[in-house]
């Protein structure tokens, strides 16, 4: 894989301004590879300067933005000749950087390595300037670390803190429906699995905290309180079903400027939200809320007995794939692996995570090299395609599934 640090000549064809991006008078037609909130905002810039997206979501490449087409990475390489230009905006570069390189032009650039606290005054539909601006400030920081030779930067980690949730979805992807005795990770636990982390990792742009409900930990204001003096750690986003109130007492900690809320609205379930809300905006603690969205059956274990080419594949079009997860003292590709191990749902191999502790290049050949998890066998699958399935869907007693023992089988 190529490292391509951007060039004067290149920079000298995209002039960021404070809050627009332009081309300068370009001579060759332009896409724009990622259809998210930053290559919507780009599109929404450069307004009518756009021949058009490329996508890798198969569900966004049937689609119109502004009535710019948008290709898939196949239909791309048939439109796009040798005078295209392609401005990558995908947070995830490393996963799109060999199609990019696939593509009948050599000219293209990262966006984010042009940003810089790139202020805001394009609306687009759905979003809020806040937000536009994080999610910008967030390509800003993988791209630029990702072309960063010495620093080992993480665009996001979930950190599980309880197996315990409020709700039992019989398809959670986090796997909860599975715990019989769901317990809470012990503060201790946390934080010393999250310092040996940030022993070697320069930079973590998003911290997540996840459970289950995080609020079921009843030691989740100690851990924000440590966590938000870690200097490494830019943003932390607390995942919650909104079914237990804020703490009032406890607001100094929610207040502080790295906090943000993402608030998952599963209406009657969700018995709490308009307190959880109100507290957020009486407060002006920055917070997103939405309803359950593209929910897939990815909460289903089972061996598939699948070979390692049929792994490759899975994992190749899997959406979860770059949802690092640290627990136990371990850092997985993803939830599913993760849980299914904290289960012990599948049997022990080595190759599933990386000690937390690890050295830089370790942790950078785990979080970008690898090609499948022996795990991606017990697992559905993630693909951008998957059929979506009703949200949400309660089960009373815990699912059952299959223990292993933790045997080193690798
Ligand atoms: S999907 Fe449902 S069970 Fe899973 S963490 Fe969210 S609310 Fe809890
Ligand atoms: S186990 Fe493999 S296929 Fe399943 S979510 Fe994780 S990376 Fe994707």
């Amino acid at each position: 894989m190529e490292n391509r640090v951007p060039d004067k000549h290149r920079l000298s064809r995209i002039n960021v301004k404070t809050s627009i991006l332009k081309i300068e008078k370009p001579q060759k037609k332009t896409y724009i590879y990622g259809l998210g909130t930053a290559g919507k905002w780009l599109a929404t810039s450069l307004r009518s300067e756009v021949a058009g997206f490329i996508d890798s979501d198969k569900k966004k490449s049937t689609k119109k933005f502004n009535q710019i087409p948008v290709y898939s990475p196949s239909e791309a390489k048939l439109v796009l000749d040798s005078n295209s230009y392609v401005i990558v905006t995908v947070l995830d570069i490393q996963d799109v950087i060999e199609n990019v390189l696939a593509l009948p032009t050599k000219d293209w650039v990262a966006l984010g390595c042009y940003l810089n606290d790139t202020k805001v005054d394009v609306t687009l539909l759905g979003e809020n300037i806040s937000y536009i601006e994080y999610a910008l400030k967030a390509v800003e920081e993988c791209h630029k670390a990702y072309f960063s030779k010495d620093k080992l930067f993480l665009k996001a980690i979930d950190v599980v803190i309880t197996e315990r949730c409020s709700l039992k979805c019989k398809d959670c992807s986090n796997l909860m429906q599975y715990y019989s005795s769901p317990d809470n990770i012990p503060f201790e636990e946390i934080i010393k699995d999250f310092d040996k982390l940030l022993n070697t990792v320069d930079h973590v742009y998003e911290l997540r905290l996840i459970g289950g409900e995080p609020f079921m930990n009843k030691d989740i204001y100690r851990i924000l309180r440590h966590l938000c003096n870690e200097k490494k750690i830019n943003k932390i986003v607390i995942y919650t079903n909104a079914t237990i109130p804020l703490k009032t007492d406890q607001l100094d900690v929610l207040k502080n400027h790295k906090i943000v809320f993402s608030v998952t609205d599963y209406g009657n379930l969700s018995r709490n939200t308009s307190k959880v809300i109100n507290t957020l905006q009486e407060n002006k603690i920055p917070y997103r809320h939405y309803p359950p969205q593209n929910w897939t059956d990815s909460g289903v274990i089972h061996d598939h007995k699948r070979n390692t080419k049929e792994m490759e594949e899975l994992f190749d079009q899997c959406c979860g794939k770059n949802l690092l997860t640290a627990t136990d003292g371990l850092l997985f590709r993803c939830p599913f692996a993760a849980n299914a191990h904290r289960l012990k749902a599948i049997p022990f191999d080595k190759k599933n995570s990386i000690p937390l502790g690890s050295s830089k290049s370790d942790i950078t050949d785990y979080t970008s090299k690898i090609s499948y998890l022996p795990a991606c066998n017990y697992c559905k699958g993630r693909s951008y395609d998957s059929p979506e399935i009703e949200p949400a869907i309660q089960t009373k007693k815990p699912l059952k599934y299959k223990v292993y023992n933790l045997v080193d089988v690798s």
